[in-house]
């Protein structure tokens, strides 16, 4: 008997080795990401405005992702799987040896369900709103976040979603920019120092920053990462370097 649970015990231990899933625990802290929405609209691949109308302009969020301090070395069988970032900047086009960075699809079987967030949902609509044109539906872009960074959060359903809303709710990006003269413009373009200066001064802690590009080549901020505490609370500082694809300046189309 004590050695078929030695055995059962043993077996709950290995799966997830076997299987290459990520244990929901092993992380160092959140990127909380969050997307100028003008940026994802305005590259040569166009957006769609979900079931729920035209979003605010105003940052919304892209997920809130559990990443790890320092890349490792990728398990072999999963190799064609991971995203490739090397010290924490994305070396795709190079022949690096692979790395993992962060922890991703820790419970395929964790899929979101509607019902336990029930509560979030007019919130969510209007600080995580889809931009994809494969479907207006929000909750599709939730629960694809849910099964990839969310399940390796240590938090329920529930938690996760209430952790990442309370977090976007307490600074809005896009006053801070305003605030510091860095607005909405189709012709203007400005420092990513001042940008990266006016959100640390604000909120207390440096962000990383990535840019794209727009329809005619030209650099715009994408995306703003904070970087959280473990327990999905504290702002702290960005410590990794993140190329982004930024130059020294770029801008912040209208949307
Ligand atoms: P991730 O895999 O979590 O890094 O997210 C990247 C995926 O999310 C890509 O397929 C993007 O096209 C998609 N994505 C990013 N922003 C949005 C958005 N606002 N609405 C819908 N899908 C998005």
């Amino acid at each position: 008997m004590a050695t078929m649970k030695l055995a059962a015990i043993a077996v709950a231990l290995l799966l997830p080795l076997v299987a290459g899933v990520a244990s929901a625990d092993e992380f160092d802290f959140f990127y909380l990401v969050q997307q100028w929405p003008g940026s994802f609209c305005d590259t040569q691949k166009g957006c769609c405005f979900p079931d729920t109308g035209k979003p605010a302009p105003e940052f919304g969020i892209h997920g809130l992702w559990p990443n790890y301090a320092k890349c490792r070395p990728a398990e072999p069988e999963l190799v064609d799987d991971v995203e490739m970032v090397v010290d924490g900047v994305p070396a795709i086009g190079r022949h690096h040896r692979r790395q993992k960075c962060w922890p991703e699809y820790c419970n395929d079987g964790n899929q979101l369900n509607p019902w336990e967030i029930k509560d979030l949902v007019a919130e969510l609509d209007s600080h995580w709103p889809t931009l994809s044109c494969k479907s207006g539906r929000s909750m599709e872009f939730w629960s694809y976040e849910w099964k990839k960074h969310g399940t390796c959060s240590g938090m329920d359903q529930h938690g996760y979603f209430a952790a990442a809303l309370e977090l976007k709710k307490r600074h809005s990006l896009a006053a801070i920019l305003a605030d510091a003269g860095i607005v909405p413009s189709d012709e203007e373009s400005y420092f990513l120092s001042s940008i990266r200066d006016a959100i640390a001064d604000a909120t207390g802690a440096v962000p990383n920053l990535e840019c794209n590009r727009d329809a005619f080549g030209e650099t715009q901020l994408f995306q703003v990462y904070q970087c959280v505490d473990r327990a999905g609370k504290k702002l702290v500082d960005c410590q990794l370097p993140m190329q982004g694809m930024c130059r020294d300046r770029a801008k912040l189309p209208v949307f």
